[in-house]
């Protein structure tokens, strides 16, 4: 089955790391694993001397332990509300009951950085929440340009990057961003199980108060130092992620970007050519998101017996295609064909 998904398909020697008898954790192997890779997961993210947070959770878990420990110092958040991702920003606050307000951008469509400027400047938050790539859309925003204005106003800045976080460029010094949140199974293409909390070194002594146990900043942080993480990690998926990171490390960010960006500047070609329209105004090289003009509601289980699985998109007749995970640019083409197949009644 060739996935179009997250993570997409993963090599074999990366998932035959998962078969093994599973190594105990409190070891000096184990920490030293950890350690690796704090240092080149902050690497890839432009922060080389803040400090890296695993966590045994998807995305989401990060997402709750950001708010929980960060956003509930802050006396009002700011969130820009994209698509479903943005909600779930929007949804942590009013779960913790935390003193925010929202900024609605339309679906697909960038933001409007001048009245953003505004918003900012006359509601005065303590910090901001958004997505790099709101992946529901496919909508890339421009971070470097928010970050600009938060450093203008004041204003701390924290980015889920967890599916642009190696598909698009990103650095956390440079765009001055104090806390990135990414998880295993996007840009890093190993299972879902481990969500990383990156923060910046001006955060590290940041007085945190939790308001949740298992998800604990200082806890974590404190057992971090040694290399190890407060309860039991997803061991196996860490050694996967610490051979993932090393692979990428060897590569480099930039030419990693420019491989995810070719197989999305050819699929999206394709699309052109085919007369399937885009959505988002500026988008990230993670995903491809398009509009089928027929046959939409027999698309997704049609392609999955021809092969191929990618993801529905929320709205009737769009469709998602990943640019993560291994896939070659024949795969691409194959996909198009089937897709074509398929809307003209061939199959
Ligand atoms: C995938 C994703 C998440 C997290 O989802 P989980 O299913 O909890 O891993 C959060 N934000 C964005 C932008 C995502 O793409």
């Amino acid at each position: 089955m060739k996935l179009f998904v997250f993570p997409g398909n993963i090599e074999d020697d990366i998932l035959a790391i998962g078969a093994q008898q599973l190594p105990y954790m409190r070891t000096p192997f184990f920490s030293q694993i950890v350690k690796e890779s704090q240092e080149m997961i902050l690497s890839l993210m432009g922060c080389p001397k803040g400090r890296a947070i695993f966590l045994t959770a998807s995305g989401t878990g990060a997402m709750d332990a950001v708010v929980a420990n960060y956003v509930s110092t802050k006396s009002k958040a700011f969130i820009i509300v994209g698509g479903s991702f943005g909600k779930r920003w929007e949804d942590l606050c009013t779960y913790y009951n935390l003193p925010h307000v929202v900024s609605n951008v339309e679906f697909g469509k960038d933001l409007d950085y001048i009245k953003l400027e505004e918003n900012l400047s006359r509601e005065k938050p303590e910090v901001l929440l958004c997505q790099q790539h709101e992946t529901s859309s496919g909508q890339c925003f421009d971070v470097k340009r928010i970050g600009d204005l938060c450093k203008k106003y004041n204003i701390s800045l924290v980015v889920d990057v967890i599916s642009s976080f190696l598909a698009d460029p990103l650095s956390m010094d440079e765009f001055g961003i104090d806390i990135c949140i990414t998880s295993s199974q996007k840009g890093l293409n190993i299972l879902p199980g481990i969500s990383v909390i990156a923060l910046s070194e001006r955060l590290i002594n940041y007085p945190f108060t939790s308001t949740n146990y298992y998800f604990d900043f200082k806890e974590n942080l404190k057992n971090l130092t040694r290399g190890q993480t407060p309860y039991s990690p997803a061991t196996s998926l860490f050694l996967q992620m610490h051979e993932r990171l090393v692979r990428m490390s060897k590569e480099g960010l930039d030419n990693i970007i420019a491989s995810v960006r070719d197989k999305a500047l050819l699929f999206r070609e394709l699309c052109q050519q085919n007369g399937w329209s885009s959505l988002a105004e500026n988008p990230s090289n993670c995903i491809t998101g398009f509009f089928l003009p027929k046959n939409g509601d027999v698309l997704f289980s049609k392609l999955m017996d021809s092969g191929f699985t990618i993801m529905p998109g929320g709205v009737p007749n769009y469709f998602r295609v990943s640019h993560l995970g291994v896939q070659s640019k024949e795969d691409l083409m194959s996909l198009a064909q089937a897709i074509m197949a398929i809307e003209n009644g061939e199959k």
